[in-house]
């Protein structure tokens, strides 16, 4: 039996750095794109750049390789953090502020500004618009009835949506400031 992808996100580093030194006896480890099982190799630390001197490792990757009297495919994977939102600047632990803050009556770009620290508030509805692009996926890991996405043009003022507020609110209720983490963890998917 084989797994249909391959983990991306994993509790700590060190839960990475276990996975990545057993690459060799992962026989259940299948590229997701030539399916080949025996040619994964780690392939170095990816980091978060805080400034120039200062940057923090969140994951490793892995290649399925095809040098090296290898043949895979050369498809790189990212292996990240669970706290950690793929291709985001910022960790889950801000977007679950984000979130808290939406539920306690701030407006989009108020709660994303505090939540960020930034005055630049154009991402805050990019980052609604994803929230409510996974909400089935949201609806699904927390095992309540899929309903259909809502459409943002149609209900801008954001106090309508009440299906996303509701599901966004038994999430972030369950696990707290740990919600994006576990979703990533237990779905394999990105929070956003
Ligand atoms: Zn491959």
């Amino acid at each position: 039996m084989f797994n249909s992808c391959v983990q991306k996100f994993f509790k700590d580093l060190n839960s990475i750095g276990q996975f990545t030194a057993s690459l060799k006896w992962q026989r259940s480890l299948r590229c997701e794109i030539c399916l080949n099982h025996e040619h994964f190799i780690s392939h170095g630390f990816i980091y978060k750049q805080y400034s120039s001197e200062r940057k923090e490792a969140v994951g490793k990757r892995i290649v399925c390789s095809n040098r090296y009297g290898h043949q895979g495919c050369g498809h790189t994977y990212q292996l990240t953090i669970a706290d950690k939102l793929p291709h985001r600047r910022y960790f889950g632990v801000v977007l679950v502020r984000f979130i808290s803050l939406l539920l306690s009556g701030h407006s989009v770009c108020c709660a994303y500004s505090q939540a960020t620290k930034q005055s630049q508030t154009r991402h805050a509805w990019r980052w609604l618009k994803k929230l409510n692009d996974n909400l089935m996926h949201y609806r699904g890991y927390l095992k309540v009835p899929i309903v259909g996405k809502i459409a943002l043009e149609q209900a801008p003022d954001f106090t309508y949506h009440r299906c996303l507020l509701t599901t966004l609110n038994a999430l972030t209720s369950k696990e707290g400031d740990g919600s994006c983490a576990a979703f990533q963890i237990s779905q394999q998917i990105a929070f956003i």
